[in-house]
């Protein structure tokens, strides 16, 4: 053993693009890429919210760059990865992150809720790793990460489409992490239970469900965004380079339960 050859965590140098950066889960993760070392770019579909978030982290002594992407519409996202590699010269760390949710019981769903949960969540994230990933066998290394759910594995009522699209991202995980071996490229994803983020914040204001969300999970609270910091630093950074196709739980223990 020669702990000289242990590898580092820091991300100095390398070039990251979180997508769906601009408020909750996206944001945390994208601020602490750039802790790291990270030049990191957040992209969503609207300027405002991506021009005040990374004023907003400005304050906090942390530089991010933005652009303004739809992960749905294939032009958009070549465009997004474009500016990346045009701003920075490389894409390093794909944060495959911008996604929505329709909660409704199965015979409620109408086929309009149904596509736009499946062209966000699982048609996005095919198009931004297939255009990342274009860039990345060029450069013969990558990490991929795409944000999963426990709902991607564990069955929840009014979940129709987003566990759906949950589910196809694990495959898609393991299917890319197996084809983009050979070029150095690791693909994982992270699934993480509740957290507290304006996708989740009604949701979890009824009392009763609360409730029951606390008392599922093992470390006995809703998660925070910031509990999706370290996850994604690790598999961003070299500390990870022999973990690919791994879904990571970061579910307070939700799913061991
Ligand atoms: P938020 O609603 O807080 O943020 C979603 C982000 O995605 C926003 O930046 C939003 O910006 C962006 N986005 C949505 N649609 C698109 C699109 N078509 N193109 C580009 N960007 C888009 O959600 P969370 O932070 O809670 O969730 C982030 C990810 O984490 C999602 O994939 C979600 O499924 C997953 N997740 C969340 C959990 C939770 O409890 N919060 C639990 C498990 C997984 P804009 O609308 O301006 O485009």
């Amino acid at each position: 053993m020669d702990a000289r050859r242990f590898p580092s965590f820091r991300l100095d140098g390398k070039v990251a693009l979180v997508t769906g950066g601009s408020r909750g889960i996206g944001l945390a993760m994208a601020c602490a890429l750039a802790v790291h070392g990270a030049n990191v770019v957040i992209a969503s579909r609207k300027a405002v919210d991506l021009k005040k978030a990374t004023e907003d982290v400005a304050g906090q002594g942390i530089s991010l760059s933005w652009v303004q992407a739809d992960v749905t519409d294939k032009e958009s996202v070549q465009h997004m990865v474009n500016c990346v590699v045009e701003q920075h010269g490389r894409l390093d760390i794909l944060v495959n992150n911008a996604g929505m949710n329709i909660r409704k019981p199965l015979i409620d769903i109408e086929e309009y809720d149904w596509n736009q949960v499946l062209d966000t969540n699982l048609k996005g994230i095919f198009l931004v790793g297939q255009a990342a990933a274009k860039q990345m066998i060029q450069q013969r290394s990558g990490k991929i990460i795409n944000i999963s759910s426990i709902f991607g594995g564990v069955g929840m009522p009014f979940q129709t489409s987003y566990a759906a699209s949950k589910g196809g991202i694990n495959q898609l995980t393991k299917v890319w992490a197996s084809e983009l071996a050979p070029y150095n490229i690791n693909v994982n994803a992270i699934a993480p239970a509740y957290i507290r983020t304006p996708m989740t914040s009604a949701w979890l204001e009824d009392e009763e469900r609360y409730r029951d969300i606390v008392k599922s999970t093992m470390l006995n609270r809703v998660g925070e965004p910031e509990d999706v910091a370290g996850p994604v630093v690790f598999l961003a950074s070299d500390a990870a380079n022999y973990i690919t196709g791994h879904i990571l739980y970061v579910d307070g223990g939700w799913t061991a339960k």
